[in-house]
């Protein structure tokens, strides 16, 4: 593979750095970062991609797309990661859009996909249930039609970024008489529907994300329902193939792992840096190689996209092995800190990390414990891998 940029690509990423500088200023950057000021942090964020045209890389271009080659793709993102700017919340642009375009109709994807690409609705993900999770089709919440509408009821967990959400999209039960991925409908629900409740639940590093939502006799037009009654489980799979690419976030730990080399290059403590240490320079090259390697398969992924084809059971092989890579960097920021935090033989480090560096480096080592679960636990991920890649 001939990795060297054309001239059109070297422009191209003059285009998106000048972009980048005039818009990932420090102001959008604090706003994102912070929890509390996160949503209109990332709305506005998101926002100057759509002024730019940039909201939607991968729509087709009649629904507001770009039509960058996977090399413009693949420039975009790494100059995205490299500044530290968030990609777009996945749940609206990438998951639930990518099922309107495949299988909604013309008033659904005329109706909710000029607002995606604005920013106007939040959404957020209702498939997991306490009895549902890596058995998704055990799904249990239930939708009785009576007319031209649905009865909801039942719950959600784990409902990420629920307390923002405009809207949901959900699996529910229209039917148990058969097979249980059999009567299983694909439903967007307004979230401000009488009968919804949303109740926090805590994580380990402290923050809400997650969320349990309750359904008790919300009521839902047939006109909100994707494709034909029944086979939303066809549906809901082909979004989580869409679900699992997003979460691999190579150019991400790209930069992350860099900024720990050069961190674990110029820092002294005790008069030598960590990466004087054998073990760690080893351990910090073998995740730069995992890396690498990821990057190419990713490549490859987004090169059979850009043919036309599907994106197929391949993702789960990036999900795994992209979760498992940014956990390794989020142990190995742990150590960072860990030899910067206090003083070796006697001597006060040169210039010593700090409390803020340990924090991040804490709350992203805990908040990372999770990447292994969502999207598809890792291990389920493994099967898939095994069965659907190896052929095993
Ligand atoms: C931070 C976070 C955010 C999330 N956000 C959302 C969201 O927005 N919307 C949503 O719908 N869901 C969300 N989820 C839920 C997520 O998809 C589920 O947690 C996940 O699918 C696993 O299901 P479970 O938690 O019920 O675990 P279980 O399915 O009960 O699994 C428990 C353990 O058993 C293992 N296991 C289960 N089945 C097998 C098998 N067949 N072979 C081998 N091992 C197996 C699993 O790997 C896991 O280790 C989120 C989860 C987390 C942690």
């Amino acid at each position: 593979m001939d990795t060297r940029l054309s001239e059109e690509d070297l422009t191209f990423q003059d285009e998106v750095r000048q972009f980048l500088s005039e818009n990932w200023d420090a102001q959008v950057a604090a706003r994102c970062n912070n929890l509390a000021t996160m949503k209109e942090g990332v709305e506005e964020w998101q926002r100057r991609l759509y002024r730019k045209g940039w909201m939607a890389p991968h729509w087709p271009v009649e629904h507001g797309g770009t039509d960058w080659s996977v090399t413009q793709r693949f420039i975009y993102n790494s100059e995205r990661a490299a500044v530290g700017a968030p990609e777009a919340v996945a749940f609206g642009v990438t998951m639930v859009a990518s099922v309107i375009i495949a299988y909604g109709n013309e008033q659904q994807k005329a109706k909710f996909l000029p607002r995606i690409l604005k920013s106007e609705d939040w959404w957020c993900q209702g498939y997991s249930e306490p009895g549902a999770g890596s058995d998704l089709a055990a799904l249990k919440t239930r939708a009785d039609r009576e007319g031209e509408v649905y009865t909801i009821n039942g719950s959600k967990i784990w409902t990420t970024y629920a307390q923002y959400a405009d809207w949901i999209f959900c699996l529910v039960r229209t039917d148990s008489s058969g097979r249980k991925q059999q009567g299983i409908t694909f439903l967007l629900i307004d979230m401000k529907s009488p009968g919804i409740t949303v109740r926090p639940i805590r994580t380990i590093d402290g923050f809400h994300h997650l969320n349990e939502v309750f359904f008790d006799n919300v009521k839902v037009p047939v006109e909100n329902r994707i494709g034909e009654e029944g086979k939303g489980w066809t549906y809901a799979k082909s979004l989580l193939v869409h679900e699992r690419l997003s979460i691999a976030e190579v150019a991400d730990s790209k930069r992350a792992l860099g900024e720990l080399r050069e961190l674990a290059r110029t820092e002294v403590n005790g008069g030598k840096s960590l990466l004087d240490d054998a073990l760690f320079a080893q351990r910090l090259s073998a995740i730069e190689i995992d890396l690498m390697a990821l990057e190419f398969t990713e490549l490859r992924a987004l090169a059979a996209i850009a043919e036309g084809n599907q994106p197929g059971p391949e993702s789960s092989l990036l999900k795994l092995q992209g979760t498992e890579t940014q956990q390794a960097i989020q142990e190995l920021r742990m150590d960072v800190a860990a030899y910067y935090s206090g003083t070796l033989q006697g001597e006060l480090s040169a210039a010593q990390l700090g409390h803020a560096f340990a924090d991040s480096a804490q709350k992203l080592y805990f908040r990372g414990r999770a990447s292994s679960i969502y999207g598809g636990s890792n291990e389920v991920q493994k099967n898939i891998t095994a069965k659907y890649v190896l052929g095993l």
